[in-house]
């Protein structure tokens, strides 16, 4: 859906604004989701061009495979970015939006690797790996 979003860290290091098409909520539960985020990864997505930085002081990237890398804050350590290689879109793990984002949640990913820890309760639709 069409929106216009505000993002930012806890440290006001990484700011940026979202405009156009914003996917809704994907729930990632791969290994790398789960090392970064704790628990799994919230991510929206929205192409390039459809972000514009007010502050990346403090962003920086992590090549976390060989066709993936995730942008984080360095001072407030926020996980903030998933991108794939030679795509033009990218991933925001969406509680970084402030306010109400007018997302929704809809699907599940690489349930086959969540931890033990805590259940998947939601009737979406779950996927051994990805889903376009
Ligand atoms: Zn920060």
């Amino acid at each position: 859906m069409k929106k216009t979003l505000t993002a930012i860290c806890l440290c006001k290091g990484v700011k940026f604004k979202t405009s156009g098409e914003h996917r809704n909520v994907s729930n990632c539960h791969c290994i790398q989701c789960r090392k970064t985020h704790g628990i799994y990864g919230a991510y929206s997505n929205v192409k390039d061009k459809d972000i514009k930085f007010i502050n990346k002081k403090t962003l920086r990237w992590f090549k976390s495979s060989n066709n993936a890398k995730r942008g984080f804050c360095n001072k407030c350590g926020a996980s903030i970015f998933f991108k794939f290689k030679n795509s033009d879109n990218v991933s925001i793990a969406a509680g970084m939006f402030n306010g109400k984002t007018g997302l929704k949640t809809m699907r599940n990913i690489f349930v086959g690797t969540k931890s033990d820890f805590y259940k998947i309760t939601d009737k979406l639709p779950k996927f051994k790996r990805f889903s376009n």
